[in-house]
């Protein structure tokens, strides 16, 4: 990378992010393009976050990601909001236009395409089940919700805020019938039996979690199942999917998707199809989960 005086500087803030993937992706996406830019990461303690963008302001930074736990806590910050930052209520990519900072939620492409790419899925008129009611889960909803889904459930370990989730939407999304219940509804065959996808959104199946007794027999051989949780790439509830010859994916792809949603954002390019996941899943140890002629029927 030859930096120079007029090289464009895009980055990520969050606390931590040296673990970030980003600037893998990002950097490899700059350089494959040929554009003069450089993506870093910027570590960011929660105190400082003000100051921080503050500071990408008057240092002209061309754009950033925003990783935890400053999703929600920047909007305060900025001077716009897209459409599903506003009702997502979190940004993970911010655009600057002079001086004007304007929020971004990718993940709603970013999964959307995933579903779309690695699952063959098609979303309009389907019936989902949302494991989850955190920020991941939103994203999902309002993607699914903006694709057509005739029906979204939300099952959370903590009601209240699967109540909350469905209260926030269903004004908003009125042609999907929305739904809560707790995760006991993994246990209900009869329940399982109606669902065209199955969606993980919680943070169970990192660090070797897993949800109890989870058993998929009853799901249509049709289902599919969605984790967006990508480490280890096979989680758990992935091996259960591939137990029952369900077509599923991990998170990587809609990991890559949300790069790609943010890059164009920027710099007006599509990165080269496949890039940035490629790199992705060589830094993650080059697993393919995403191979369905392995992981379905
Ligand atoms: P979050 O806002 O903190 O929400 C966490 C969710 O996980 C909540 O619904 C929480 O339930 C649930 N949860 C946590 N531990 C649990 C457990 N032991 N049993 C049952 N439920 C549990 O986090 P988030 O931003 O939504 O992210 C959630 C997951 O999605 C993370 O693993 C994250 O890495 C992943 N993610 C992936 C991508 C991607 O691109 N692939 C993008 C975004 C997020 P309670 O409400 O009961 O606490």
């Amino acid at each position: 990378m030859d930096i120079q005086g007029k090289t464009k500087v895009l980055g990520i803030i969050g606390w931590p992010v040296a673990h970030s993937l980003s600037p893998l992706m990002q950097n490899a996406a700059c350089a494959a393009l040929g554009l003069d830019c450089v993506y870093v990461p910027f570590p960011v303690p929660p105190e400082n976050l003000a100051e921080a963008v503050d500071g990408l302001r008057a240092l002209g930074v061309a754009g950033f990601n925003v990783t935890i736990p400053h999703k929600e806590a920047i909007i305060g910050l900025l001077d716009d909001l897209s459409e599903e930052a506003r009702l997502i209520g979190a940004v993970n990519t911010v655009s600057r236009d002079g001086d004007r900072l304007t929020g971004h939620n990718t993940d709603v492409t970013g999964f959307t395409k995933s579903l779309q790419d690695d699952l063959k899925f098609d979303i309009k008129g389907s019936r989902v089940l949302l494991l989850g009611a955190g920020g991941a889960a939103r994203a999902a909803l309002v993607g699914l919700c903006q694709a057509g889904a005739a029906a979204v459930t939300v099952a959370n370990r903590t009601p209240a805020k699967g109540k909350r989730l469905i209260a926030d939407f269903s004004p908003v999304f009125t042609g999907a019938n929305l739904a809560q219940c707790t995760l006991d509804v993994l246990k209900d065959d009869c329940r399982l039996k109606d669902v065209d996808l199955l969606v993980n959104t919680t943070a169970v199946g990192l660090n070797g979690t897993a949800f109890d007794d989870i058993d998929l027999a009853p799901m249509a051989p049709t289902a599919r199942v969605y984790d967006m949780v990508y480490n280890p790439a096979l989680t758990p509830l992935l091996a259960e999917a591939q137990k029952h010859s369900l077509l599923s994916a991990n998170g990587a792809g809609m990991l890559a998707a949300q790069g790609e949603a943010a890059f164009t954002i920027w710099t007006a390019r599509k990165p080269p199809n496949g890039l940035m996941k490629s790199r992705l899943l060589a830094a993650l140890g080059g697993q393919d989960m995403l191979d369905n002629d392995v992981y379905s029927k």
